[in-house]
């Protein structure tokens, strides 16, 4: 748990957050500010502060966030399809620096990504 990071709080249940799901390596839980019918986060308990400090040490833990991501898309039951977002640095707008990724869905999404 990293210091001052608003996600590693609500891992740690200092921060209240709308939990989806958990288990041993990644946490999921409803954004407070939705951009969709349903947006919820799924990051991993351990803090990596984004997609560029993926390597090789920590590849599965994506690799299982990407799974769980779609197990809960399944849940929600976004069957007409949902997105999936992580901004990454300044230039795609990254404000918690605490790696995330968005499902988006439960409406048509906007056709441009950028
Ligand atoms: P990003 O801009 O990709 O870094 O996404 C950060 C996301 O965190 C935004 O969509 C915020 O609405 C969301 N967020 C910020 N604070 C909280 C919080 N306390 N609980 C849930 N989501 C939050
Ligand atoms: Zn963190």
């Amino acid at each position: 748990m990293k210091n001052d990071c608003l996600f590693c709080a609500i891992i740690a249940g200092e921060i209240p957050g709308a939990r989806v799901y958990e288990d041993e390596v990644c946490y999921a839980f409803r954004d407070i500010n939705p951009q969709a019918p349903t947006h919820i986060l799924v990051v991993p308990k351990e803090h990596i502060a984004s997609l560029a400090e993926l390597d090789a040490d920590n590849a599965s833990v994506a690799a299982h966030i990407l799974l769980v991501c779609a197990r809960i898309a399944e849940q929600e039951g976004l069957d007409g399809g949902w997105r999936l977002v992580s901004n990454c640095g300044p230039d795609a707008g990254q404000t918690v620096h605490h790696l995330h990724f968005h499902i988006l869905g439960g409406k048509r999404l906007e056709d441009r990504m950028a």
